[in-house]
């Protein structure tokens, strides 16, 4: 049989060739089991028409398994000990290009164009969870490059993304990602499949990108939303009117009760379509 990079055997003679030890800071909890390597890729529906960018290849795990299913991977790893490692694990593989960069600072319009040669990209990674939010916001935030993306998160964040008002782990990363996403939970992974084993449980999250016309002003929305939430606590007459949004108590109070609201309600209790309603009208009203 031949070497596959998740068999403990192959993975313990490149820990010890290239003397590495694993960055507890850069979030390297390295995948050691075949399934789960194999199921992310194909709960992905990843096939040979796919380009896939995958943010941290570790030793190349996900990556070789990328390679066999996908006509190109790219791959961004930010610690550059893990270049000489990927040139070895991953030397027969002639789609995958590697990028020793921090996927925050990556210039993504350019890998799009000149890498992926202007079709979108599926991202697929085994998150370094120090960064999970920021990394989501960054693909959403650029979400023109992007179709859909699988990936690896503790399993609190997973919760939290798809959780339903009134629920302890809604908040302002649920609505953000329910207005730019359709979210499922694929799988939950138990934290024994990750070298070193972290603290927590982990999911694979898969959100596809899509494109909603909500005819909102974007900027007040999330203002309204991290006001709420920024002050779960407290009732959202409080809460929208002293925190991000210029809106007075009489300008809300009037909001509300047009659409019915009571300003007794906490931020939890409101849906998506609850915030997009009162931001629009607090635009109408300042216009
Ligand atoms: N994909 C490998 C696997 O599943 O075995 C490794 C996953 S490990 C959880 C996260 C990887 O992300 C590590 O290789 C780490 O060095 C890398 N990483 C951490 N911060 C990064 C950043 N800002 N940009 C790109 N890669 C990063």
């Amino acid at each position: 049989m031949e070497n596959r990079l998740y068999q403990s055997s192959y993975l313990a003679e490149i820990l010890k060739k290239f003397n590495f030890s694993f960055s507890k800071s850069l979030g390297q909890n390295f995948l050691i089991d075949g399934n789960i390597v194999k199921n992310i890729v194909e709960k992905s529906g990843i096939t040979k028409d796919d380009i896939v960018l995958e943010i941290g290849p570790g030793f190349g795990t996900l990556t070789e398994e990328l390679a066999l299913n996908a006509k190109k991977v790219i791959s961004i790893e930010k610690d550059h000990r893990l270049m000489e490692v990927l040139d070895y694990t991953l030397q027969n593989y002639d789609n995958v290009k590697i990028i020793n960069e921090d996927f925050l600072k990556t210039d993504l319009e350019k890998i799009f164009m000149e890498e992926a040669k202007g079709q979108k990209l599926k991202v697929v990674a085994n998150l370094p969870y120090y960064i999970t939010t920021p990394i989501l916001e960054r693909i959403i935030e650029n979400k023109k490059y992007f179709s859909t993306i699988s990936v690896m998160v503790q399993e609190e964040v997973a919760r939290r993304v798809v959780a339903s008002p009134n629920n302890k782990d809604y908040g302002s990363l649920t609505l953000y990602l329910k207005y730019n996403c359709e979210s499922e939970i694929l799988m939950k992974v138990p934290r024994t499949v990750f070298m070193p084993s972290p603290n927590v449980d982990s999911a694979i999250l898969y959100l596809k990108l899509v494109d909603r016309d909500f005819d909102v002003d974007e900027g007040y929305l999330f203002k309204f939303i991290r006001s709420g939430f920024t002050k779960r606590r407290k009732n959202i007459m409080n809460s929208l009117s002293t925190g991000f949004v210029d809106v007075s108590k009489a300008q809300l109070k009037e909001i509300l009760s047009s659409l019915e609201l009571s300003g007794n309600l906490r931020a939890e209790n409101l849906s998506l379509e609850d915030y997009i309603n009162i931001t629009k009208k607090y635009t109408e009203m300042i216009k």
